[in-house]
């Protein structure tokens, strides 16, 4: 197969720049309506620069599409119970539609305890029991974002995943075992691979869906994707690098992910539109 003729890059990007449109479409028609915007709750422990950068990020993009933030900075040495209390405080305010707790917050905090703190209507991260539950059973809740962002690009793209074999490289609780549960729920033949899988090389070579969600810099190499399928790259390395070798993948595969580019925008989108989506529940409206 040559690449010139059947590859096609899946434009995350331009993708992204839909939803957050009707996004802040909806954002407005809450705002108008009921006199307040649809808010999402930012929590950081600690200063760590690249989650000071992305929860900057995310207020930017909020703000842009009419949704209100509200930042709750936290010191490092904050407490898990301190966390949690925040957490609870703000899954009652009323005004607070979404909340978002950017992780990692410290070795020294239970991670999965404070985000089990967030009110299930309110986790527009997607990053609760109850969200993993819905999403594994099918069941109406957010969905974790990435993850999300993914299943929305499969979709715009047409990738009809119905008895297709899809190999999903990595097995963390926000992006790789999620991920499989919603191409489980679209009829696909779900593998998950992990640091202990033995034979990588060979279960890829079978994938007609690879979705890479590692953390290692071009490990999946172009020669194991089967020609004609179509790969998903949600890694994100330093120098903007991802989890698939392009270059070698784009010979191969019928569709692809560029890093920057494919899934990165995504995220965020649909953090924006779970957050409208949210506060929308909340207050009782109903889009037209
Ligand atoms: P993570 O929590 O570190 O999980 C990585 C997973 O990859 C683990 O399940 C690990 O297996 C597996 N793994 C590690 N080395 C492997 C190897 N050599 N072969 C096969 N599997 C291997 O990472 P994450 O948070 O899921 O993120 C994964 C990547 O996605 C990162 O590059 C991250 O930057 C990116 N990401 C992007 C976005 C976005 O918005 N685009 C969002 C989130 C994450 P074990 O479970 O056995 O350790």
């Amino acid at each position: 197969m040559s690449a010139t003729q059947t590859v096609q890059l899946m434009d995350g990007t331009s993708l992204a720049k839909r939803l957050v449109k009707e996004a802040a479409v909806k954002a407005a028609e809450i705002s108008q309506r009921t006199g307040a915007a649809p808010c999402l709750a930012t929590v950081l422990v600690g200063e760590d620069p690249a989650s000071v950068t992305y929860v900057r990020m995310k207020r930017a993009r909020c703000a842009k599409a009419g949704i209100k933030s509200r930042h709750i900075g936290l010191p490092a040495t904050t407490t898990a119970a301190e966390l949690i209390d925040t957490l609870a405080g703000l899954s009652g305010d009323p005004k607070v539609h979404g909340i978002l707790l950017q992780h990692p917050c410290g070795p020294h905090i239970d991670e999965r305890a404070a985000f089990e703190a967030i009110a299930p209507e309110k986790d527009v991260d997607g990053v609760t029991m109850h969200s993993f539950a819905a999403m594994s059973f099918g069941l109406p809740g957010f969905v974790s974002c990435t993850p999300g962002g993914i299943m929305r690009l499969l979709e715009a793209y047409d990738v009809d995943l119905a008895g297709k074999h899809a190999v999903v490289v990595g097995r963390s609780a926000i992006l790789g075992k999620p991920v499989g549960m919603l191409l489980l729920a679209k009829d696909a033949t779900v593998t998950y691979c992990h640091s202990r899988t033995a034979d990588l090389s060979r279960i890829i070579q079978e994938a007609d869906v690879v979705v890479a969600a590692v953390g290692r810099p071009r490990l999946i190499r172009g020669e194991d994707i089967k020609p004609g399928a179509v790969v998903i790259d949600a890694g994100y390395n330093p120098g903007n690098v991802g989890d698939v070798d392009f270059d070698t993948a784009l010979t191969r595969a019928r569709l692809i992910t560029p890093v920057p580019g494919g899934v990165g925008p995504m995220t965020i989108a649909v953090l924006l539109a779970q957050t409208v989506n949210a506060a929308a529940n909340q207050l009782g409206i109903q889009h037209h």
